[in-house]
C-alpha cells in the first residue's frame, strides 16, 4: 500500500496522550491532534500520565513541563521505562529547553509556550511520516550492520550490545541506524535532521548533538574515543568501527 504524503489515512489509529494542566490549551491540542484522526486521551497531572500511557501505550505523548503531581521531567523519565513513544515537551521559557537538554530527559522535541497548535501538528505528522527503511539502500537494508560488540539490526529494530539488548528511543534508534546504513559518510547534522525528524522539521540543529549524547552514554560510549558515533569536526557526524 502506498500513502501520498499527507495522507490522514496514514496517521488513523495513531494514539496521542496529551498531559497538560491547562485544561482549555489540553482541549485545544486534543481538537487539533483529533482533526488529524489521532485517537487522543488527555491528562491533567503527571500521575494520571503514567497511568494512562500504560493503559493506552501512546504512539505520541505532548508533555507539559509544569505539571502537579509528578513534573514533565519526571514523567518523561518513568515514560521511558517502558515506552519509546514520541515525546514532544512543551516548555513555558525559551531557557528551559537548554536546561532539559542538560538533564538528558529524553523527549525528541521541545516546544516553547505560546506556539501554534498548527506547529505542533506539523511536527508530530513530520515524526510520524519518519522514513523508517526509506533511506536505507533496499539491497543490503536486510543484514544486520555489526560494529565490533555493536549490532544494528534496521529491519528488527534492535540494537545489541555483546549479549545485551540496548533499549533505544525511536530517535536514538533512527539517528544510530541511519549512521550504520552508511558507515563509511560523515553526515551533517542536517542531513541527519532530514533523514531522522525529515526534511520539513525547523528547529536548532543542537538537538542532534543532545541525542547523540544520549546514544553515545546507552552503548556506553565516549565521545572523545568513541568506538561507535564519532564526531566528524566541522561536519557532524559518522560511525565508528567499534574498535
Ligand atoms: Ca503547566
Amino acid at each position: 500500500m502506498s500513502w501520498t504524503k499527507d495522507d490522514p489515512a496514514r496517521l488513523r489509529g495513531v494514539r496521542a496522550l496529551v498531559v497538560e494542566d491547562e485544561t482549555s490549551l489540553a482541549s485545544l491540542i486534543g481538537s487539533y491532534l483529533e482533526r488529524e484522526t489521532f485517537e487522543v486521551h488527555l491528562v491533567h497531572d503527571g500521575g494520571a500520565a503514567i497511568a494512562r500511557a500504560r493503559e493506552v501505550d501512546p504512539d505520541v505523548v505532548v508533555l507539559d513541563l509544569g505539571l502537579p503531581v509528578l513534573d514533565g521531567v519526571e514523567v518523561c523519565r518513568q515514560l521511558r521505562t517502558f515506552s519509546d513513544a514520541y515525546v514532544v515537551m512543551l516548555t513555558a521559557r525559551d531557557d528551559e529547553v537548554d536546561k532539559l537538554v542538560g538533564l538528558s530527559v529524553g523527549a525528541d522535541d521541545y516546544l516553547t509556550k505560546p506556539f501554534s497548535p498548527r506547529e505542533l501538528v506539523a511536527r508530530v505528522r513530520a515524526m510520524l511520516r519518519r522514513p523508517r527503511t526509506s533511506t536505507l539502500d533496499r539491497s543490503t537494508e536486510e543484514a544486520p550492520r555489526t560494529f565490533g560488540p555493536l549490532v544494528v539490526d534496521a529491519v528488527g529494530r534492535e540494537v545489541w550490545l555483546g549479549d545485551e539488548a540496548v533499549p533505544l528511543t525511536r530517535t536514538e534508534f533512527d539517528l544510530l541506524a541511519t549512521l550504520a546504513q552508511r558507515p563509511q559518510m560523515a553526515f551533517s547534522r542536517k542531513q541527519l535532521i532530514e533523514a531522522v525528524w525529515g526534511p520539513s522539521w525547523v528547529g536548532d540543529e543542537h538537538l542532534v548533538d543532545v541525542h547523540i549524547g544520549h546514544l553515545r552514554r546507552k552503548l556506553d560510549d565516549d565521545a572523545v574515543n568513541s568506538r561507535f558515533v564519532r564526531t566528524v569536526r566541522g561536519v557532524g557526524y559518522r560511525m565508528g568501527t567499534g574498535q
